[in-house]
């Protein structure tokens, strides 16, 4: 490790997409950056595939040291996030989408096909069209072109294809929505199949999604963007918080990091910072900071979305995926659009169906309701799973917010508030619908819907936007009335469409690098 500075050039608090997509191309740039990380490196050994040790005892191995307190049901629960260098992406399914079209121009707006204009992206799909080009380089993404009816336009194929053979859930899933004359297609997925992108090549087990990769094959940011940073000379300083920033008039001074283990306090200077802390801690840390006494700043926590997602399993009178390869392969986007009849409920768009891995048996076990636990475990392996994800309307009143009592670093403790739309949770009805006629169709006798209640998906917190008046950033992804301030990660997004967010933040972030290069050499 070389030796910490007290001033940098860049200083950029986060290593997920936001962070290590800017790190990567201001280093390369040449510019001189640190990356502020709270979480700490994965070991890459037995534990990558362990529940046990990710999920299920006591203290998860990477357990945060902070929760979260979220009511999104009328009580405060407290959810401990992972911290990982590379942010949730170690975690993450590596399915590696490019927003459609059509989601750049509006969230759906409540009861019409429309879309509500004043909240559209600043800019279209074109303008991210060639970052997401470069991201998915940086990714090495494996995806087949031409075969998703709703994707957006692309002037490059993927860089490498993922393997034609399917799991027995994939294959059974493709053929049921096939014959329903739906259009199933490859998922694009940042794994290494092929072995083009690196020496690690995916032996495609089924402990994906919620696990880290053993072998290095999961293009997760620790191995695929991070270290290309940091051989342009990017440094990473994991396992520190930064707790404060420090403004003077119009622009951030210096940043107040302390270090978790020794709780050492060090303030670092900077000419810029970029903060990607995620959707919810990079609100805290601004509204923790004071940002609130600038003008401009009334939308910063506010307008949280985090999709609309729940998971369909269908009973089925067969071992659903007796070789136990990865699951999460296809999927169906027919009904990104809604119902092109215009007969089903509700008008506009509704959202992608996409395969998803049965839990293991301990995590089924331990969500099962008492009494049933051993006999939910049994039936796991006749389980074949689709997750459905609609896009959400961005509400004011859903917020990260700070209350007391202080955390142990002198923060306040930072709060969740949120609330789904009634039109949101119609599309995932509508949804869950056609995801029970294919698994249906693929022999379910029965059928088990689950919504998902984390924010694995959570956006929007500090939009960009034309607008002062109801955006947090401008469309550079720069604080309005701070000169040196931008936001790269997932809270710049002003709408989620309905596809997994990840390339679309990586892509956001390179563009942003971008313009700081350009305006600020
Ligand atoms: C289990 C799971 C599966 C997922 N699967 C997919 C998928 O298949 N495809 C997809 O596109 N998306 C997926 N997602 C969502 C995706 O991972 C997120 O949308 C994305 O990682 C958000 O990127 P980000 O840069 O905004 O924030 P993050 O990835 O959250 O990164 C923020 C980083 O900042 C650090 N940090 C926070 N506060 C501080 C601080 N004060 N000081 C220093 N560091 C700080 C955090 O530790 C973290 O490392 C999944 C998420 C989860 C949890
Ligand atoms: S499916 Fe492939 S990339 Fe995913 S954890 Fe298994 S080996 Fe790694």
């Amino acid at each position: 490790m070389k030796t910490i500075k007290s001033s940098y050039e860049y200083v950029i608090i986060g290593s997920g997409f936001g962070g290590s997509f800017a790190a990567y191309a201001l280093a390369k740039a040449g510019k001189q950056v640190i990356v502020i990380e709270r979480g700490v490196w994965a070991k890459r050994d037995d534990t990558c595939w362990d529940e046990y040790a990710l999920h299920l005892q006591q203290k998860p191995l990477y357990r945060g040291h902070t929760p979260y307190a979220v009511d999104q049901h009328g009580t405060i629960e407290y959810d401990w996030p992972d911290d990982t260098v590379g942010g949730m992406s170690t975690f993450y399914g590596a399915a590696a989408f490019r927003m459609r079209n059509e989601d750049f121009e509006g969230p759906p707006a409540p009861d019409s096909d429309k879309r509500s204009a004043e909240l559209a992206w600043p800019f279209r799909y074109n303008t991210l069209a060639p970052y997401y080009d470069k991201a998915e380089k940086l990714q090495c993404v494996a995806g087949i072109q031409g075969q998703d009816i709703t994707e957006p336009p692309r002037t490059k194929d993927y860089p490498q294809q993922p393997p034609l053979n399917l799991s027995r859930p994939s294959q059974k899933v493709w053929d049921a929505a096939t014959s329903l004359g739906m259009h199933p297609f490859y998922i694009p997925m940042a794994i290494n199949f092929s072995g083009v992108c690196n020496n690690h090549t995916c032996i495609l087990c089924n402990t994906c999604d919620h696990y880290l990769c053993k072998i290095q094959a999961k293009n997760d940011l620790s191995v695929s963007v991070l270290p290309r940073a940091m051989q342009y000379g990017a440094q990473v300083l994991d396992n520190h918080r930064a707790i404060k920033i420090n403004f003077i008039k119009s622009k951030v001074q210096s940043v107040d990091v302390i270090n978790q283990q020794t709780h050492e306090v060090m303030t670092i200077k900077c000419k810029y910072l970029i903060i990607a802390s995620g959707p919810v801690a990079t609100p805290h840390l601004l509204l923790a900071s004071g940002i609130t006494g600038y003008p401009n700043t009334n939308q910063i926590g506010h307008n949280l979305m985090r999709h609309i997602n729940g998971v369909v399993s269908g009973v089925v009178p067969y071992i659903a995926n007796p070789d136990n390869t990865l699951a999460k392969r296809i999927a169906i986007s027919d009904f990104y659009f809604g119902d092109s009849s215009g007969k089903m409920l509700p008008k506009g768009n509704w959202g992608i169906i996409q395969d998803i891995a049965t839990p293991g048996k301990g995590v089924i076990k331990a969500n099962a309701p008492f009494g049933l636990k051993n006999i939910a475990a049994t039936f796991s392996q006749f389980l074949i799973n689709q997750l459905v994800i609609a896009e959400d309307i961005p509400q004011f009143t859903n917020r990260i917010y700070c209350s007391d009592p202080k955390d142990i670093f002198g923060m306040p403790q930072v709060m969740i508030y949120h609330r789904y739309h009634s039109r949101d949770i119609q599309a995932r009805t509508a949804l869950y619908k056609q995801a029970k006629r294919i698994l249906r169709k693929a022999g379910a006798l029965f059928f088990y819907t689950m919504p998902i209640v984390t924010f694995s998906h959570a956006l929007g917190t500090c939009r960009m936007g034309n607008n002062k008046n109801l955006s947090a950033i401008n469309p550079e992804c720069r604080l309005w009335d701070i000169e040196n301030c931008y936001i790269t990660d997932a809270s710049a997004l002003p709408t989620g469409g309905s596809v997994n967010p990840s390339l679309t933040i990586a892509a956001n972030a390179l563009r942003v690098a971008d313009i700081i290069l350009q305006s600020r050499g």
